[in-house]
């Protein structure tokens, strides 16, 4: 124990045998077969070597070369080398391809649990990864779109050995995809959109215009929205050409953003550039809707990662520090403000991993039903959930947590940014409102899944039965997608619990979280047992 009443440092362990609530979830949704390899991950992310790439690829931020010494466009941007090594040991695992490559039962959920395990200890790389295991699926089906794209494109956004050169896509080892919707006319509204696109003679077209946001810039192609004589129609827009020179996307700037600090982010002018039309024009929207799922899933299993990273350095650092004579995990106050705390991470993980399950190749049409509504209820909530747990987090390690060689100032700035990526918060419900209206299998799949622990606890019984109502009627106004949303993802969190964790865990999230809950955390009620809870962790 290092002197001066401060913890021992974090690192060493591994993130997924010291996480009992996250193998339970592996175990409970099909994937416990990648036991040993998720041991094994969870190994190389928990090494304090792991911690120290995470923290440095957020010192040492990328850099924006727009011309090389002689004044000709390059438009490249330089990260350093612990990003590289992030992205290396990522792809080695295969959170960008695992269940593409091996569509085996339980797959999407694995990978799930290795990408939650990441997302414990860096963000920023998580974005590419999820891009381009998000455009798998539309790519496959777009295969006669783009020639080549299936004998070229696919084996390398499948390949697991990262290569960042600015190669043609023939002469590199992988490739990794972005995408890019948002424009300064409107990110949500996407059909505001006015980057224009002319068909060729040969049938690709030339993009005229800009985008606002465009993350991973250095991906090897991104897919991109734009209008076509059609309508808004989808692209395929690689960073270098057939042959090798590079495509006319000019990188106008990279923002300064808040959320990592790792991955660049830029704004983008496309000037004249060349890509094909995946689908048909004027359907851009429900083309990219594919990606969009994906991404969404992503989102929740990312935050969640967010939520158990936080909880987990908050507890070690509560079971080490002293404060008046006794370990601050042995006062009362702080027993409840970790027991609360560790309640929305054992939510969030069994969410996100059933959630996961509804994607598996061989899911039934129900899961698929289920995941129309879980997906944006799940993507709002524990979204949503990730700054307040991130802040509170923060506070049980005192001052130590406000300061940047802690991860948690990391965390508190990416805790907010998956809530407005791919359907910000108020978007996100609006298309869970939209999906409860048209879409009665989803509803009826979404009250089998709650009636699995009818039953059980009857503050859960008596929510359901309100929720099952209001999603029957067709009343419900736009002014309550929020309540909507937040209602079907607290159901879901609790049938889960009461399900698949200890009793202490399902008791204590139903009595706070159905009714009677406090405004901040730390506030269960006397008679939950807090102590059981922590016992869980
Ligand atoms: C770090 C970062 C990286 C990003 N990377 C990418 C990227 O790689 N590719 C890409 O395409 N985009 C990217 N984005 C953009 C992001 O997807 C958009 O910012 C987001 O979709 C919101 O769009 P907007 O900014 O135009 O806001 P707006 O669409 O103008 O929305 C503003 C607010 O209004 C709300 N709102 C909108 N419509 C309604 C309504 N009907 N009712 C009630 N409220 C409404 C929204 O919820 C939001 O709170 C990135 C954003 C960030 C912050």
């Amino acid at each position: 124990m290092p002197e001066g009443n401060q913890p021992p440092p974090f690192e060493g362990g591994n993130l997924y045998l010291d996480d009992p609530a996250l193998q339970r979830a592996v175990a409970a949704e099909g994937g416990d077969w990648a036991h040993d390899r998720l041991a094994a991950w969870g190994a190389r992310l928990g090494r304090a070597e792991t911690f120290a790439l995470a923290a440095r690829a957020n010192r040492m931020v990328p850099e924006l070369r727009t011309h090389d010494r002689v004044g000709e466009r390059i438009d490249e941007v330089d990260y350093d080398t612990s990003w590289h090594e992030l992205m290396a040991l990522a792809m080695r695992e295969g959170e960008h391809c695992a269940p593409w490559v091996e569509p085996r039962a339980g797959a999407q959920v694995a990978r799930a649990a290795a990408y939650l395990l990441h997302g414990e200890v860096e963000n920023g790389t998580q974005c590419p990864l999820t891009m381009t295991y998000a455009a798998v699926p539309l790519l496959r089906r777009s295969a006669s779109a783009l020639p080549g794209l299936y004998e070229t494109w696919l084996p390398r956004i499948l390949a697991r050995q990262y290569d960042p050169r600015t190669q043609p896509v023939v002469d590199k080892a992988s490739a990794l995809i972005g995408m890019g919707m948002t424009e300064r006319q409107g990110g949500s509204d996407v059909r505001a959109n006015v980057t224009s696109a002319a068909r060729s003679a040969d049938g690709s077209y030339r993009l005229t215009g800009q985008k606002w946001f465009f993350s991973a810039p250095m991906s090897d192609a991104h897919l991109v929205l734009a209008q076509a004589s059609g309508g808004l129609s989808c692209f395929f827009l690689p960073r270098l050409l057939p042959g090798g020179t590079r495509n006319a996307v000019r990188i106008e700037r990279l923002k300064d953003k808040l959320g990592n600090r790792s991955n660049a982010s830029s704004e983008v002018e496309f000037d004249g550039a060349t890509a094909w039309l995946l689908g048909e024009e004027g359907r851009g929207v429900a083309v990219i809707i594919e990606m969009v799922q994906h991404t969404r899933l992503d989102c929740v299993i990312g935050s969640a990662g967010l939520i158990r990273g936080a909880v987990a350095q908050a507890l070690h650092h509560a079971r080490h520090r002293r404060a008046f004579g006794r370990l601050l995990c042995e006062q009362p106050l702080m027993q409840n403000v970790l027991a609360d705390l560790l309640l929305e991470a054992e939510a969030a993980t069994l969410c996100a991993l059933r959630l996961a399950r509804c994607f598996e190749a061989d899911a039934p049409p129900s899961e698929v039903a289920l995941s129309r509504l879980a997906t944006p209820a799940l993507k709002y909530w524990v979204c949503k959930r990730a700054s307040g747990v991130v802040a509170e987090a923060a506070e049980v390690l005192g001052g130590n947590g406000y300061i940047e060689e802690c991860p948690l100032p990391r965390m508190y700035r990416e805790a907010p940014l998956n809530s407005i990526w791919e359907g910000s918060g108020n978007v996100i419900c609006l298309d869970v409102l939209r999906a409860a209206r048209r879409e009665p299998a989803a509803v009826e799949s979404l009250l089998a899944e709650l009636s699995l622990v009818r039953g059980i606890d009857s503050r859960l019984d008596r929510f359901v039965s309100t929720l099952a109502t209001t999603l029957s009627g067709r009343t419900m106004s736009e002014h309550e997608a929020r309540r909507v949303a937040g209602d079907i993802a607290i159901a879901l969190a609790a049938s889960l619990l009461l399900r698949g964790a200890p009793a202490a865990v399902g008791e204590a999230f139903c009595a706070s979280r159905l009714g009677e809950g406090g405004t901040t955390f730390g506030t269960l009620r006397l008679g939950i047992d807090c102590a059981s809870i922590l016992a869980t962790a």
